[in-house]
């Protein structure tokens, strides 16, 4: 282990820290919002990356490309439009596990969901339920909830919600293991998260994959909290596809173009899909036939030629991800969080209680955190924190996201947190 566990609560320790910590050289390369004339203390990754410095450039020079070679740029800029989505690819595939097959860049996530169900939710009148989480994202639940209307079924039959069963709301391998048991045979795909938003939970895809194909079950992940936070090796987990956003720890900016993963096995699958001309072979695609014939792998799903604009925030954030290694990242994560969790613990007399696992193993940056005390303290923390340039994020009813990620904060941000909450609680 790089990263000292033997925590102590004073400055010092943290400051030190840092100091010995061997990728603490990546924070520099972000732009850390100002307080005042100090830095923000931002804690909110999991919520909106910060920026990195090299993407201004890189917007510009594309931006010249464009005024200076205009359609040429296709082949003659910097980086050529044309084959631009596979700079993309390659450094996103060693991000999230994959082959550079399996991964594409494109659309939005909740765009890219929609267009894995059109092909892999298919059901049948034996099988056509959805399995997901009874807290899941909104736009996912909206999500399946229009396919299973879509294909002329009832959520109130067809959408099967699993409920948290552990005490702070997180769900238990053994939980989904009993719904697959009980519903299995009529389960069409299983959607679940790589990491809960809400809680911070890290769930075990390879084991749900395994155990929801036994049943002969489709499985698909929403890895909108996972990407960028811890490694997925989507590959390895077997599922069948998989989406995200890159706007969250994936620090390329709002809105982001999203990522999308087709397993290997579908690579040349006959399923229906929604089809657009960037998902045609590459090498017929400008002889503008009409039938399509799509490229194989993740790439045959695309619709349209991708937002270069856009592309560029991504391509200068999966460099600094390459640099940094996944591996690396999570083995400071696991520090800085554990970290911060013990100062929680040890520090703030029981003002808050810690809602995301205690297994390092079932956690990822984020603690999803409780202000203990009447209806109105999380708000009331919240902005005592705000008011201090501290930026977490709140969940209504009652949840307060802090997210220290390992590519741009230290163990000093986390220590100023707990101080923060200390004075907040002390007069009470
Ligand atoms: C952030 C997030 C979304 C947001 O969807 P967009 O299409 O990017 O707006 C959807 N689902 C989950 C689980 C998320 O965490």
């Amino acid at each position: 282990m790089t990263y000292p566990h033997d925590f102590r609560a004073d400055r010092a320790w943290a400051l030190a820290a840092d100091a010995a910590d061997p990728l603490a050289g990546l924070r520099v390369e972000f732009l850390i919002p100002p307080h005042g004339d100090a830095e923000q203390v931002y804690l909110c990754g999991n919520s909106l990356g910060l920026q990195p410095r090299a993407t201004r450039q890189a917007l510009i020079d594309e931006l010249d490309d464009w005024g200076n070679l205009a359609v040429e740029a296709h082949f003659r800029g910097r980086h050529p439009w044309m084959p631009y989505h596979g700079f993309v690819r390659d450094d996103l595939a060693g991000l999230v596990g994959a082959l550079p097959s399996e991964v594409v860049a494109m659309n939005s996530l909740s765009a890219n969901l929609h267009l894995m169900m059109v092909s892999f939710y298919r059901p049948t009148r034996e099988r056509h339920a959805i399995l997901i989480e009874r807290r899941a994202f909104p736009s996912d639940h909206y999500a399946v909830e229009s396919q299973i209307r879509f294909h002329g079924y009832d959520p109130a039959t067809s959408l099967i919600a699993l409920d948290p069963d552990e005490p702070n709301g997180t769900i238990s391998d053994a939980a989904i293991e009993r719904a697959l048991a009980k519903h299995g045979d009529r389960i069409a795909l299983v959607l679940l998260p790589g990491v809960q938003y809400l809680t911070g939970q890290v769930l075990d895809l390879k084991s749900i994959t395994r155990a929801a194909h036994a049943r002969g079950c489709v499985v698909g992940f929403d890895l909108a909290h996972a990407v960028g936070n811890v490694p997925v090796d989507l590959h390895d987990t077997g599922c069948d596809f998989a989406v995200w956003c890159h706007y969250k720890y994936g620090n390329s900016g709002p809105g982001a173009v999203a990522g999308c993963f087709v397993h290997e096995r579908h690579a040349r699958s006959d399923r229906p899909r929604f089809a657009g001309w960037w998902g045609h072979d590459q090498s017929t695609r400008f002889q503008m036939g009409s039938q399509f014939v799509p490229t194989p792998g993740a790439d045959g799903w695309q619709l349209s030629n991708p937002p270069i604009l856009a592309l560029a925030p991504l391509r200068v954030s999966l460099e600094i991800f390459k640099r940094a290694g996944i591996d690396r990242l999570r083995e400071k994560s696991l520090a800085l969080t554990a970290y911060l969790a013990w100062l929680i613990e040890t520090q703030t007399g029981g003002a808050l209680s810690i809602a995301t696992p205690r297994e390092p193993a079932r956690r990822g940056c984020q603690l999803s955190l409780r202000v203990n005390g009447p209806r109105d303290a999380g708000r009331s923390l919240f902005e005592h924190l705000n008011a201090r340039g501290i930026v977490g994020d709140w969940r209504e009813p009652d949840t307060i996201r802090i997210a220290p990620t390992p590519l741009y904060n230290r163990f000093a941000d986390c220590h100023a947190f707990v101080e923060a909450v200390k004075e907040w609680a002390a007069p009470r």
